[in-house]
């Protein structure tokens, strides 16, 4: 089964280091709930396909490149090569990426690359930072944000399939202190004052109370921390926000589409002080679409086929913007 108690040993025995006992305590207890009280029930699925991954020495990442690469000398034997690509098979659908594994390309659903070249030129060095990214999805931008030269990344997100994939890359890079949880930013303890940045991508618009989403990020913050916030936006005047009826680009769980000058008052209201847009792109079918990794219906199915500008439910279309600001 999945030897979750030795997986996340490191991040444990370092955040009791560091004084976060009661954090640590925490987590133990989660982890214990999530994997052996009410274990998932594709996980043992899951933890197969990681255990297939080959053994290998020696391995090397590039983690300032398009995809997370991973390397070592010499090419794979025929075994290695099978068990490979069938133990990454194991874990599609692939959405956050594109990684490679030894010359094995992962195309995933997401260009979530193009996503790091909009908001990293806007952050402040990431050199000697503890990091946290709130709804990390596969891990992918935890690891750039390594190859910046963070000192700890933290990613943390519900989705167990997410969290093989992460430990399909930290396999080999075991030494990286990289980490990932299991969790959602409400399970953190309240008032943590822990991290230099925090990044929530792609999440603010899956929370039913966004303030309350804005305000739980600022108290991961020590004082004067920096928070990268992404999330869906829609053009309107300062106050207006879009709440769908039911889905949006046929997601359920969105909740809240505000313009951006709402959403800086919301950043206002929550305790951020200079805050700023620094990015607002519509989001193409170039940049989400079906791979031969995820092989679901992607965002060109959740656009009207007759005016791509809007999603089938007729609202508008995918639109992000990327914020920076400091906890005041
Ligand atoms: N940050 C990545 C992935 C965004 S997808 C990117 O920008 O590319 C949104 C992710 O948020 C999903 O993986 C989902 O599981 C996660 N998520 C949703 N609610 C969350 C919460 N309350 N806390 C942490 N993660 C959450």
């Amino acid at each position: 089964m999945f030897d979750w108690k030795h997986r996340f040993q490191p991040l444990l025995a370092d955040l009791e280091s560091g004084g976060q006992e009661d954090w640590a305590n925490r987590i133990a207890d989660q982890l214990h709930r999530r994997f052996e009280t009410n274990p998932h029930g594709d996980l043992a699925r899951w933890n197969d396909a990681l255990s297939q991954l080959p053994v290998l020495h020696n391995v090397e990442a590039d983690l300032n490149a398009p995809a997370v690469t991973l390397k070592t000398d010499g090419p794979l034997n025929p075994t290695q090569q099978k068990d490979l690509e069938a133990g990454l098979r194991g874990l599609m659908p692939w959405r956050k990426g594109p990684f490679d594994f030894f010359s094995v390309g992962i195309d995933t659903e997401w260009r979530s690359d193009w996503k790091w070249d909009r908001v990293a030129p806007y952050l402040s060095n990431l050199e000697g930072r503890r990091v946290l990214d709130v709804g990390c999805g596969s891990g992918y931008h935890c690891w750039r944000m390594a190859g910046e030269g963070a000192e700890q990344v933290i990613g943390v997100d519900p989705g167990l399939l997410f969290l093989m994939q992460f430990f399909s890359v930290k396999n080999y890079l075991e030494a990286a202190d990289v980490h990932m949880l299991p969790a959602r930013l409400e399970d953190l303890p309240g008032k943590l004052e822990y991290f230099d940045t925090t990044f929530s991508m792609g999440v603010l618009y899956h929370r039913r109370a966004p303030l309350d989403h804005l305000v739980e990020l600022r108290d991961t913050l020590r004082p004067n921390g920096e928070l990268v916030l992404e999330t869906l936006v829609v053009d309107g005047p300062e106050g207006y926000s879009l709440m769908p009826e039911d889905r949006y680009g046929m997601m359920r769980n969105v909740w809240f589409l505000p313009s951006c000058d709402t959403l800086l008052r919301w950043l206002d209201r929550t305790g951020f002080r200079d805050a700023r847009v620094v990015d607002v792109t519509v989001t193409t079918t170039d940049e989400q679409r079906s791979t031969d990794w995820m092989r679901f219906q992607s965002l060109q199915d959740f656009l009207d086929p007759d005016d791509p500008s809007l999603t089938v439910e007729g609202y508008p279309g995918p639109k992000r913007a990327t914020i920076v600001a400091r906890k005041g």
